[in-house]
Order: structure tokens, then C-alpha cells, then sequence
């Protein structure tokens, strides 16, 4: 699922950024950060981005406010709902509070010792005498309900007879099997959402949903949400604030009542409680209620006070969903009861404020996970610790491949072994160009705050931007190639016989984030990019995607990345014509057909405002997805750079294009100087980011062409050394990354190290090879079997099939 917020023209700033399923900022690991997450480059920025398509820091989910609130009647009650990610949007928009310390002995050891309060907080048993009071009179209203003849249609279009007030959507699953009864998570009423045993009103088409649903996934987890509430009530008689599910379970934030802090010493004693509530299999019971009682119901919780006070309009009404003594303000709609829920874990906890305002009440927030059995837990739990093992900044440190400085925050410096598949990467691309006519140029870092007027970051994203005073006048680091290449475009006149131009640059980019925000070489200030710009003729359009669609085929095939394409379409807003979009989105849609029949899909209106774009996103070997590549037409700056071409003289190719091109400057002689139209498209994205996320893939086991530790020679005995080294020369000089170790360990260390350490191949050689010219080779694939053999092949000849094997880019690590 991709989804972003849509373009908006008005917006100030941007803080969605990509959203991937299911795990990206597993990237990141799940911290939340802690700062602002600005993301102005993202396809979705406002107009004066228009130059701005990278998305090159994807890693986070868009936000989404219309997301199930457990604690919310209202559907905008919270900008703070819609997921994790978008949780952690908000608590970098705000300093963390200091986690306090817990009371010495007391707090802590008591966690263990009891699951519940004793006595339970007060406000559990007024409120369900309350809720008890109103659902009784609920109840009769119901049964007073026309008892009416109705048909539920199904999906595949059969029909259901059944009775208004009487039939739910679950007595329809029950009649047609338990098996599906029991698997349905939620019902689709008319396309609604509908809790399962609320009957319908009228005639409707039904749909059941299951866990493996999206919207399935998220009503589970918004229900879970529900029980760690409960959870909490009971533990801490803590005040509940807001309670999402997120894209990977759900939270809860509370406020504590004395100045009690969550730690994961309480984790045992919730996740026990939690157990108790499944085991009881608590209904969900929904209950309409109106504003006066519900700020009866909740007088005591200041939380709950504020949203339904800001949230719920006087004289109306929203609903509250009660299970066991647990209610809860929410709009629902949930799973039938909390038996469903066969494992629930708390993942971790946090700080933070309501409503992420930090001139708000300081909260503490638990995290969680839940599934309907447990051996989806199981392999949650294993998929949570293989990500750990392969978190990039612990393999960077481990094979020293770059770090981190507080005097330069979220600028990597990369160490020689680093700097080896960055530099590998950069010229795979380099390789990549010369087979495609691309042309690579290098630009400026730093231009006057002129070109960022021209091009409309200035007026609104001068902050994301580092500036710098230079003899009176601003500058500034770029944030993106795409101006330098404009201007290069204008710096003398084109012809259409020069079409297409396509420009790459490996330029250093420049973006200010807050440092709360960096993480890893996930989201850093300085990198380059793959970048690239093709300036093209309207009618050529289609030749550049193939082109572009080619090299990406051939870019993540060399990874062994699956990947998924996603055509996203004119927005509400957007700049230019109407006939010029519609084109441009036939134009696309074309080449995607041509390059991947049937399988790509459509995000309607989430293009970015300047033009429609396709964003691929890849998987990981733990079935991540990221976003890396963006394709993205740009219709806008062209015209902010006033760029033109000499078209063919009077030609048809004039007119054809001009019908296009509805924004040509009509001044300039409109049957000879023709707009051209700019590609914008990156495939690597940021080398930075790419590196991390080919560190968690290949979990620091790098194909022998990408690594940067290949083969590591090793002397049998002091007699060999000579040889060794001899031997480790004649690898480096044909261009391979070879070391000897003639260190005085004992043979089976030197042979440890050279496993931990990664080395593709190891070579050890003594009297036998010294004589025969050969080594005896090693694979790292087979390492820790012990059936493996080892093979003694001549020097020259596994010299030939090293650099065969390089030279291939191939991902097995065998000698052929
Ligand atoms: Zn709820
Ligand atoms: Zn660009």
C-alpha cells in the first residue's frame, strides 16, 4: 500500500512523506526520531517545488488523519492518528519530554507484583453504570425498530434474504459457513465499515473482510489498541489519551495520575493482563451517545474531555464502543470480541505529548503488536530480530564501512571500505550511462538565492535549505540538481536534432534536516544521487520511458530486487492543462503497458502537481518495500527556466508538439521555439540511502562485485608469506579488492577472521600451491558447512573467474 497525502498547492509545508508497507522504517528500525521530519522534495510538495520530484528520504508513512481513532468520536479528532510513522511525524515536531526516573524500589518492583490496581480506579465502575443505564435505553429503541423484509447482495452478486433491526453481517457469515464466520474480521456495509454483529437497516451489499485485508489488519489492530487501553486502566489507572493502529499494530498514550513513568519492567504484567481480556472474550459493544453524557462519561479523564469538547459538535451525538470494564469514545468499528486476539505483545515504549504539542500534558506511550494466532507472532518476532541483525548502522560499524561525527550531524564519512561500493555503485551507474547516452555533467553546489527564486524553492522551502552569505548576496547548497541542469539547457540555443538530452549528475546534495530526524544513512543532510534529467521533445516522451524503464529492469535485476510500479495521475490541484496532463498520463500509461502488461497499478490524483509520475518501489530480502525510483514528467519548470528548442522548420513536428505543449511562450515565434518537456528520474535515488538498504538486504554478505573485501590470502606457514603476498599483489593489480593476512595468528584464527570479516573468497596457501602456482580457495557461502569442500585451482585461472565474476555483476558467489 502506497499512499501519500495529496498535493496541496496552499500547503506551507510538507510533512508526509512516502509510505511503505510493510516495514520501510524497519530501515530505521522502529525508533521513532525525534525531530521534524521535513521532507520537501517528496512528489507530493507544493508548487513551488516544482523542481523538487526526488523523493529521496522515503523511509516514513504518510500520515493518515482519517485513520480509526479508538478514542475519537470525531474524524479529524487528532492530527496525531493514522500510524506509527505518522506518530513519530508528530513527536518530531516536538523536543521529547525527559524521561523521568522511576521511584527507587517502588513503581518498578511493584509492576511485576501486581497486574491490577487495587482497588481499580473509580471511573471504571461509574462509567459502565452510565453506559449500562444509556445502552438499556438504546436496546428498547432498537427493538422498537421496524422489523422489514431486506436483501444482502454479495460480492459475487448472490443474495441473502433477511430482516431490518435483526440480521448482521455476521448471522449472514454464520449461514454460509463457521470456517468464514470465524476468519471474517469486519463487514463492509454499502461499503462502509460495520461491526459484524451490528444489524443492518436497510437492504445492503455486504462484504467480509479478513485479517490479511488491509482495512482488515487495521480494524484488528485498532481493536487491540482497545485491549492495551484496558490493559492500562487496570494496571495504572492511567487517564487513556489517543490510541491509533498504526501500519504495523497500534499505541496507546496515557497520562499517569501520579508521576509514574512506563517501563519495560510493566511489559510482563500488561501482556499477562491482555491475556486475561482475550481469555475472557470481552464483546464490543457500540452504544450512540450524546455530547452531555459523554462529557459525564468522561469528566475525569482531561483527554477525552478536550476531543469530545473540540471534536464533537453541541447537540450531537458519536458513539463509544465498550469491552469488559473497558469504554472507550471511538467511532469504531471493531472485531466481535477480544477472544479473536490469540497473541498480543508490547513492543516498546516512548514519550510524548497530547496531541503533540509539547505546551501540552507529557504522556507516556506503549507500543504493540497483535495477530490471530501465534505462530504469526512467532514469525513477527524472528522477522523483527533478522532485521536488528541486519540494521545497516550495525553492519557499517562492524565492517567499518562509514560513521557519524556530531560536528558534521547526518553527513557520513565514509571509510575506505565504504568508499568501495560507493564508489562501485556510482560506477555501475557510470557504465550504465555510456550504454544509454546519457551525459554526465557537474554542477555547482552553492548558487544565489536568484536560482531559487527562479525555480520556487525560495518562496517556500528557504529553510530546508543551508544558506550561506556571500559578499552581500545568499546562497545556498542545493537540495537537487534539477535548476544547474535547467540552466545548462538555457545556455545556448538548442535544436530538436539535439533531442532528447539526457543530463546525470552525481552532484552532492545538500538538505537541512533537523537533527532529531537523522538516522543512519537513512535520512541524512548530505548525499548524491543517481540524478538524471531528460529534456526531450513532447512527442518523445514516450522513447524516454522505454529508456528509463530498460535501465531500471536492468539496475534492480543486477540487485535481485523485485519491483512494483505505480502510475500516479493528476491531482486536485495541479498546474497547466487539462488536455496536457491527459496526454502526458495516455503517454504513460502506454509505456507501462508495453513494459509491464497488466501489472502496474494506478494512484489516482496522487501525482505531483507539476505532472504525473511513476513511483517504483522494491522489496527487500525481508520483503520490505522501499521506494528508490521515481519517474516523474515536468511540465513547470521548463517554463519557470523559460527552456525552448528549435523545432524542425514549419514542420508537423512543430504543430504536434505544440498541441502538447500548451505552455510555450507564445512570444518566442510559437511555430519554431518549442517547449521542451523534462524528465525528471532517479533509480538509486540517494546513494546513501541505497547503500543502507543493499547493507539489510544482502545483510553484509555483499556479491563479490559490490564488495569491498573479496578475497583475503592466507600463508599456511611463515615459508609462505613471500608467496601470499605475492599473490594478494597479483588480485589488487588486476583491479580486485585482495588483502594477505601475515599476521602471526594460528591458520584456523586467520581463517575466522577472514569469515567474520566477510571476505568473498579465502586463499590459503602453503608448500603444495607455492609449488603448483595455485591457491586453495575458500567460498564464503559455504562457510559453517562442514560437508564444503575446498578446491586448489591455478592461480591464473581463478584470476580469469574472479574477474568473470565481477565483470558480471552476478549475485552467486561461484567461481565458473
Ligand atoms: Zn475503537
Ligand atoms: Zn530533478
Amino acid at each position: 500500500m502506497l499512499r501519500s497525502a495529496s498535493a496541496r498547492l496552499s500547503a506551507p509545508r510538507l510533512i508526509h512523506r512516502r509510505l511503505f508497507a510493510p516495514v520501510s522504517a524497519s530501515l530505521v528500525a522502529s525508533k521513532p526520531s525525534s525531530s521534524s521530519p521535513r521532507s520537501p522534495f517528496s512528489s507530493t510538495a507544493p508548487p513551488a517545488m516544482s523542481s523538487a520530484p526526488h523523493p529521496v528520504h522515503s523511509t516514513s508513512h504518510a500520515a493518515d488523519p482519517a485513520a480509526a481513532i479508538p478514542d475519537s468520536g470525531a474524524p479529524t479528532a487528532t492530527p496525531s492518528a493514522g500510524g506509527a510513522n505518522a506518530a513519530q511525524q508528530q513527536q518530531q515536531q516536538q523536543k521529547q519530554p525527559k524521561e523521568k526516573k522511576p521511584k527507587k524500589g517502588g513503581d518498578l518492583a511493584q509492576g511485576m507484583a501486581s497486574l491490577e490496581l487495587n482497588p481499580a480506579p473509580e471511573y471504571l465502575a461509574s462509567r459502565v453504570e452510565l453506559f449500562e443505564r444509556l445502552k438499556r435505553e438504546a436496546d428498547e429503541k432498537l427493538a422498537s425498530m421496524p422489523r422489514e423484509p431486506i436483501t444482502i447482495t454479495l460480492p459475487d452478486g448472490s443474495t441473502r434474504d433477511g430482516t431490518s433491526y435483526e440480521t448482521t453481517p455476521m448471522s449472514i457469515a454464520l449461514a454460509i459457513s463457521k470456517g468464514l464466520a470465524d476468519k471474517t474480521v469486519i463487514a463492509k456495509v454499502d461499503g462502509e465499515l460495520w461491526d459484524l454483529e451490528r444489524p443492518f437497516e436497510k437492504s445492503a451489499s455486504l462484504e467480509l473482510l479478513d485479517f490479511e485485508h488491509p482495512e482488515g489488519k487495521k480494524v484488528w489492530w485498532h481493536s487491540s489498541a482497545h485491549i492495551l487501553g484496558e490493559c492500562c486502566e487496570r494496571h495504572y489507572g492511567c487517564h487513556l489519551a489517543i490510541g491509533p493502529p498504526t501500519d504495523e499494530g497500534f499505541f496507546y498514550e496515557m497520562g499517569m495520575t501520579d508521576d509514574r513513568v512506563v517501563n519495560q519492567g510493566d511489559y510482563a504484567a500488561l501482556e499477562t493482563l491482555a491475556k486475561n481480556v482475550v481469555k475472557d472474550k470481552q464483546k464490543f459493544e457500540r452504544l450512540e451517545v450524546s455530547k452531555e453524557n459523554l462529557l459525564e462519561m468522561f469528566a475525569y479523564n482531561p483527554f477525552k474531555t478536550h476531543i469530545i469538547k473540540d471534536k464533537i459538535p453541541d447537540g450531537t451525538s458519536t458513539t463509544v464502543y465498550r469491552c469488559g470494564p473497558m469504554i472507550d469514545l471511538c467511532r469504531g468499528p471493531h472485531i466481535p470480541h477480544t477472544g479473536r486476539v490469540k497473541s498480543l505483545a508490547i513492543l516498546k515504549n516512548s514519550a510524548s505529548y497530547f496531541l503533540g504539542d509539547q505546551n501540552n500534558a507529557s504522556l507516556q506511550r506503549l507500543y504493540g503488536i497483535s495477530f490471530p494466532d501465534t505462530n504469526q507472532m512467532k514469525e513477527y518476532k524472528k522477522f523483527l530480530e533478522e532485521a536488528a541483525k541486519r540494521d545497516h548502522r550495525r553492519i557499517g560499524k562492524d565492517q567499518e564501512l562509514f560513521f557519524f561525527h556530531d560536528l558534521s550531524p547526518g553527513s557520513a564519512f565514509w571509510l575506505p571500505h565504504g568508499t568501495r561500493i560507493y564508489n562501485t555503485l556510482v560506477e555501475f551507474m557510470r557504465s550504465e550511462y555510456r550504454k544509454r547516452n546519457y551525459q554526465e555533467v557537474i554542477t555547482p553546489n552553492m548558487f544565489n538565492s536568484k536560482l531559487w527564486e527562479t525555480s520556487g524553492h525560495w518562496q517556500n522551502y528557504a529553510e530546508d535549505m543551508f544558506k550561506l552569505d556571500v559578499e552581500k548576496e545568499t546562497f545556498a547548497l542545493k537540495p537537487m540538481n534539477c535548476p544547474s541542469h535547467c540552466l545548462i539547457f538555457a545556455s545556448r540555443d538548442r535544436s530538436y536534432r539535439e533531442l532528447p538530452i539526457r543530463m546525470a549528475d552525481f552532484g552532492v546534495l545538500h538538505r537541512n534536516e533537523a537533527s532529531g530526524a537523522l538516522t543512519g544513512l537513512t535520512r541524512v543532510r548530505r548525499f548524491q544521487q543517481d540524478d538524471a534529467h531528460h529534456f526531450c521533445m513532447p512527442e518523445q516522451i514516450e522513447e524516454e520511458m522505454d529508456v528509463c524503464f530498460q535501465f531500471l529492469n536492468e539496475v534492480y535485476g543486477t540487485f535481485g530486487f523485485k519491483f512494483e510500479l505505480k502510475l500516479s495521475t493528476r491531482p486536485e490541484k495541479f498546474l497547466g492543462k487539462i488536455e496536457t496532463w491527459d496526454e502526458a498520463e495516455r503517454m504513460l500509461s502506454k509505456s507501462l503497458d508495453k513494459f509491464v502488461p497488466g501489472a502496474w497499478t494506478v494512484d489516482p490524483g496522487d501525482g505531483a502537481f507539476y505532472g504525473p509520475k511513476i513511483d517504483i518501489t522494491i522489496s527487500d530480502a525481508l520483503r520490505r518495500k522501499h521506494q528508490c525510483a521515481t519517474i516523474q514528467l515536468d511540465f513547470q519548470l521548463p517554463q519557470r527556466f523559460d527552456l525552448t528548442y528549435r523545432s524542425a522548420e514549419g514542420g508537423a513536428d512543430a504543430a504536434a508538439a505544440n498541441a502538447v505543449n500548451a505552455n510555450a511562450n507564445a512570444t518566442a515565434g510559437a511555430d519554431k521555439l518549442v517547449r521542451p518537456v523534462m524528465i525528471h528520474r532517479a533509480i538509486l535515488g540517494s546513494v546513501e540511502r541505497f547503500t543502507a538498504i543493499l547493507t539489510e538486504h544482502f545483510a553484509g554478505k555483499w556479491p563479490f562485485w559490490l564488495s569491498p573485501r573479496q578475497v583475503v590470502v592466507i600463508p599456511v606457514a611463515a615459508p609462505h608469506k613471500e608467496y601470499a603476498k605475492e599473490v594478494a599483489q597479483k588480485l589488487w593489480d588486476a583491479g580486485l579488492y585482495a588483502d594477505a593476512d601475515l599476521s602471526d595468528s594460528t591458520l584456523p584464527k586467520k581463517v575466522r577472521n577472514g569469515e567474520i570479516a566477510q571476505y568473498n573468497y579465502i586463499f590459503v596457501v602453503g608448500s603444495e600451491e607455492m609449488e603448483s602456482r595455485a591457491v586453495n580457495v575458500r567460498n564464503r557461502d559455504d562457510a559453517g558447512n562442514k560437508k564444503a569442500r575446498t578446491e586448489t585451482i591455478k592461480l591464473d585461472e581463478v584470476l580469469d573467474k574472479l574477474l568473470r565474476l565481477k565483470n558480471e555483476r552476478r549475485l552467486d558467489n561461484e567461481l565458473r
